[in-house]
C-alpha cells in the first residue's frame, strides 16, 4: 500500500478523463453508462502522469482487477494509520453547510481536514482520503460529508471512516427515487450510527421522532438539536439589516447571537448541530467563534441585492424540505411581492408527481410563480398552483422577470442542479445590472 501512496504522491486523482490535467492520475471507474477503462488513452493524451485501471496501455499504468475495491482498500489502510478525531455528517439536507460550519469551529482548535466540495460518495470519499493523505496524517480533526444513492452506501462509508462523532441532520424526501420505499430509505440513513459504541457520540434532530427514538436506543453518548427541545434548542430567529438574530438554549443557559447574512431555518439547525459537535471536540464556548462565520455559498440559499431587488439563489439542490425552510424565511423578510422561479426536483422516481404537487401547495401564497419546464417533471405542479408564466426557454423567463419585478421585491430561484437554473439567473442579473 505504501508504494501506491508513493506513486500517487499527492497528485490529483480524476475519474473523468476530460478533467485530467498534466500531472494528474486517471482512475478508471466502470459506471452505469460509461466504462472509464475506455478512456485511459484519452487521459494520457491530456497529460496524465499515470492511471489506475482494469485494462489499457501506457507508462505508469497500474492494472488491477477491481479499481473501486483498490480505492476502498487504500483509503481504509490510510485511515487505519491515522489518529485524528473523525466526524461524519449525513442527512437529506444541509450536509455541506454543516460540514463547513464544523470546519470553521474545529479549525480554531487545531489542524482540520474536510472532504472537498461535495465529494461524498462511495467513490468520492476514498478518493478524497487518498488524495489528501498528507493533510489527513497531520490533522487533529477530520470532517466527512457522506451521501447515498444506493442501499449500502452509508454502511460502507461509516465502516470505512469509523466515526467518533456521527451526525444525522434530518431525514426527508431528497433523492427518495433512489430507494424502493420509505423504510429502506430511512434504514439507509440510520446506518450512519451502525458503528456506534460507548466511546462514540451520536448527534441528531430532536424534532424528528424516528431519528430521536432510534438514537435513544444506541450505546453512544447522545446529543439532540431542534426547535422543540434538545441540547441545542432554537427558541426564535429574526432578520435585521441583512443579518440573522438567533436565540437558543443549551445546558449553560439562553444565548443570543447575530449571525452574518440571511440564514434559513434549516441552516440554523445545521448551526446547532455544528455547535454541539464543536463542544464535543472540546470547544468551551463556540459562540465566541461564530461572529465571523459566514455562509459563503454562491448557490445554496445565497442572497444578492441587485438594484434594490432581493434575489435568493437556491439552485444547487432542491427538495421539498429545503424549499420549505427557504419559503419560511422569504415570508419573514418580504417587504413587497415574492416571485418564485421554480424548476424540477429531480431524483424523485415514482414520487415525482406527488413531490411537485406538494411544491405547488408550498408556493401558493407567493404573488408570482414562474415555471421553468425544460425538465418536464415539474409539470405536475400545474395541478396545485397557477403559475404566471411557463417556459422551457431560460431567456424568456429572464425577460419576463426583468419586465415585472421592481425595487423591494423578493425573487427566489429554486431547482435541482441538473436543471441548470443558472442559465436564467445569469441572464436576469445581467439585465437588471444593465437596465435592459
Ligand atoms: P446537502 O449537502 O445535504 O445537499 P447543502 O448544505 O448543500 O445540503 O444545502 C442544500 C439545500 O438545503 C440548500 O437549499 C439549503 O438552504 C438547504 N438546507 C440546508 N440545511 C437544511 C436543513 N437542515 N433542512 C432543510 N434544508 C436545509
Amino acid at each position: 500500500m505504501e508504494s501506491l501512496f508513493e506513486f500517487i504522491g499527492g497528485r490529483h486523482l480524476r475519474v473523468d478523463s476530460r478533467k485530467v490535467e498534466p500531472g494528474d492520475i486517471f482512475v478508471a471507474i466502470k459506471g452505469e453508462n460509461l466504462d472509464g477503462n475506455d478512456y485511459v488513452d484519452d487521459a494520457f493524451k491530456r497529460g496524465a502522469f499515470g492511471a489506475i485501471a482494469e485494462r489499457g496501455n501506457g507508462e505508469n499504468l497500474i492494472l488491477v482487477n477491481d479499481v473501486v475495491g483498490l480505492l476502498a482498500k487504500a483509503s481504509s489502510f490510510l485511515l487505519s494509520t491515522i489518529k485524528c478525531k473523525r466526524i461524519v455528517v449525513a442527512g437529506s439536507n444541509g450536509k455541506t453547510t454543516t460540514k463547513e460550519i464544523i470546519y470553521h469551529f474545529l479549525s480554531q482548535l487545531g489542524p482540520t481536514f474536510k472532504t472537498p466540495g461535495n465529494l461524498n460518495t462511495e467513490i468520492g470519499i476514498p478518493i478524497a482520503v487518498i488524495e489528501n493523505s498528507e493533510k489527513l496524517r497531520s490533522s487533529q480533526y477530520a470532517v466527512f460529508e457522506i451521501g447515498t444513492s444506493n442501499r449500502g452506501d452509508i454502511s460502507f462509508l461509516t465502516g470505512l471512516i469509523k466515526p467518533d462523532i456521527a451526525l444525522l441532520l434530518n431525514f426527508g424526501t431528497a433523492h427518495r427515487g433512489c430507494f424502493s420505499n420509505i423504510d429502506e430509505h430511512l434504514k439507509e440513513k440510520l446506518d450512519v450510527f451502525r458503528h456506534s459504541s460507548e466511546a462514540t457520540v451520536t448527534i441528531t434532530s430532536s424534532d424528528d421522532k424516528r431519528l430521536k427514538e432510534h438514537a435513544v436506543g444506541l450505546p453512544s453518548k447522545k446529543l439532540f438539536f431542534g426547535f422543540g427541545e434538545g441540547d441545542f434548542q432554537i427558541l426564535n430567529y429574526a432578520y435585521f439589516d441583512g443579518d440573522t438574530a438567533l436565540a437558543f438554549k443549551t445546558e449553560s443557559g439562553t444565548h443570543f447571537i447575530r449571525l452574518s447574512g440571511i440564514w434559513n431555518r434549516g441552516q440554523l439547525l445545521d448551526f446547532g448541530a455544528a455547535y454541539l459537535t464543536a463542544e464535543v471536540c472540546g470547544m468551551e464556548e463556540p459562540l465566541l467563534y461564530a461572529g465571523d462565520l459566514k455562509l459563503s455559498f454562491k448557490d445554496r440559499f445565497a442572497f444578492i441585492e441587485a438594484r434594490g431587488i432581493k434575489v435568493f439563489v437556491d439552485s444547487y439542490n432542491s427538495s421539498l424540505e429545503s424549499a420549505g425552510v427557504a419559503i419560511e424565511t422569504l415570508n419573514k423578510i418580504k417587504k413587497n411581492r415574492i416571485f418564485a422561479v421554480l424548476g424540477s426536483i429531480l431524483e424523485q422516481g415514482t414520487h415525482s408527481g406527488e413531490t411537485h404537487r406538494a411544491l405547488g401547495k408550498l408556493v401558493n401564497g407567493f404573488n408570482y410563480v414562474l415555471i421553468y419546464n425544460k425538465n418536464r417533471e415539474i409539470d405536475a405542479i400545474l395541478e396545485t398552483c397557477k403559475p404566471s408564466f411557463i417556459s422551457p426557454d431560460p431567456s424568456r423567463i429572464a425577460t419576463w422577470l426583468k419586465e415585472n419585478v421592481s425595487k423591494n421585491d423578493v425573487v427566489y430561484f429554486k431547482a435541482s442542479r441538473g436543471v441548470k437554473m443558472e442559465e436564467i439567473i445569469d441572464e436576469f442579473l445581467e439585465r437588471i445590472k444593465n437596465g435592459k
